[in-house]
């Protein structure tokens, strides 16, 4: 699937010094460093195209965005994996709802979304593959587990036996008893009689009356969603054989660390022998004046609505790297407006012919990111060499400050 407007990274690694990247992986429950390497490879969840682009998701691609952009800026290179969940349950759950066609609901969200993540700055990723397209992957994915003799038939559905793998709830660390309550609330079938755990999950759905199908060896049907994350992230991010994990970073909100993390590193680890990813890395949920932020509440704000009354796209990243990214926060009007107030006085700062120093504040911008992207500490240090700027003081290097602004956290002169 198309991707959206490609933002160049430059290669600073020659110019500053860059920390190894520390990030907390929820499996280890660890801010663990990531190996020094040439080549990443990154994969993230993608949306479900309704209702985009909210700020929950806006908040979680920010954050991988500031990976991205510190791993390529380091000098390394960064196979980047998202894909789009363009058939599943609750697209056509919401089309029946609307009365409009799935595919139409889809396309329409789907450029929505290209759009804000253009806006807001976000590099796009390497690959960025829809469900339908990969349904040869994930055929085969599940020809893999049924090799393994890890699959079974429940009517005509296949389902997978989570427990085949061994390591199944080392990422989310619950109990079974916890797992099959979060499981049900989070569109899992728990309780179907057939399955011979409650957690095993779908991988390959027989056509249900007036819904769309794909053509298997399985029968006419769709996937299931885990196995789709799994099946794209095997085949794009074509994972060394030579290293002990498949890939670098899975990574999302923390509303996917159960099931979907789960169902996905056990399903790749059976497939393959290998762990899935050195670091799960998981996003906070954002809420909205105290309340969480949820389609069923009504009180999701969009990317969309704040661009088209004018808002600073770079005020939104500004606002959201206020707060740490894993911690679960609130948006409001006056955090936004509080952040646009400093972004205005930054863009005014950088119109000045002098500016503070800023080697220090480099070096703390680049520390900072590095330590688990503690963008608190680079939202409060800009300030202060703002202040510095703006009342005068001398000595900093603008061509450098600006240079790190733009490439690590994706500032544009040009609002
Ligand atoms: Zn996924």
């Amino acid at each position: 699937m198309r991707s959206w407007t490609a933002v160049a990274v430059n290669d600073l690694s020659k110019a500053f010094d860059f920390p190894q990247l520390r990030l907390t992986d929820s499996a280890s429950t660890t801010k663990k460093p990531l190996s020094q390497k040439d080549l990443y490879r990154l994969y993230v969840c993608g949306i479900t195209p309704y209702d985009a682009t909210h700020l929950g998701h806006a908040a979680t691609y920010l954050s991988f965005d500031l990976i991205h952009r510190y791993l390529v800026a380091g000098g390394s290179k960064v196979d980047y994996v998202q894909n789009i969940t363009d058939i599943d349950e609750p697209l056509l759950e919401r089309a029946n709802r609307d009365g409009v066609e799935w595919e139409n609901l889809a396309t329409e969200q789907i450029d929505l979304f290209r759009n804000d993540m253009a806006a807001l700055n976000v590099l796009p990723p390497t690959h960025y593959i829809g469900a339908i397209e990969a349904i040869p992957l994930v055929i085969e994915a599940i020809d893999h587990l049924s090799d393994k003799k890890s699959t079974y038939q429940i009517d005509q559905d296949i389902y997978f036996s989570v427990k085949d793998d061994p390591k199944f709830a080392s990422i989310s660390h619950l109990k079974d008893q916890d797992m099959v309550e979060i499981f049900s609330q989070r569109g899992g079938d728990p309780t179907l009689s057939g399955k011979k755990d409650p957690l095993d999950c779908l991988v390959w759905m027989l056509q249900r009356p007036n819904e769309p199908a794909w053509s298997s060896s399985y029968g006419l049907g769709r996937p299931g969603w885990h196995i789709e994350c799994t099946a794209i992230a095997l085949h794009y991010l074509s994972p060394d054989p030579t290293l002990e994990t498949l890939i670098d970073i899975q990574g999302g909100g923390s509303d996917l660390i159960f099931p979907h993390h789960e169902m996905c590193a056990a399903q790749a680890r059976v497939i393959t022998g290998r762990e899935l990813a050195s670091h799960y890395v998981h996003a906070g949920m954002i809420g909205l004046d105290g309340e969480k932020m949820s389609k069923s509440k009504g009180n999701l704000v969009f990317v969309s609505s704040l661009l088209s009354s004018g808002v600073d796209p770079f005020s939104i990243r500004w606002a959201l790297m206020s707060d740490h990214f894993r911690r679960d926060r609130m948006w409001s009007q006056e955090k936004l407006s509080a952040a646009d107030i400093e972004v205005q006085r930054l863009r005014t700062a950088l119109k000045c012919q002098d500016f503070a120093p800023t080697d220090n504040l480099i070096s703390c911008i680049l520390e900072s990111l590095a330590n688990d992207l503690d963008t608190q500490t680079i939202v409060s240090e800009v300030n202060r060499w703002v202040d510095k700027t703006l009342n005068g003081d001398t000595g900093g290097d603008k061509r450098q400050i600006v240079s790190v602004l733009e490439n690590l956290l994706g500032f544009s002169t040009v609002k």
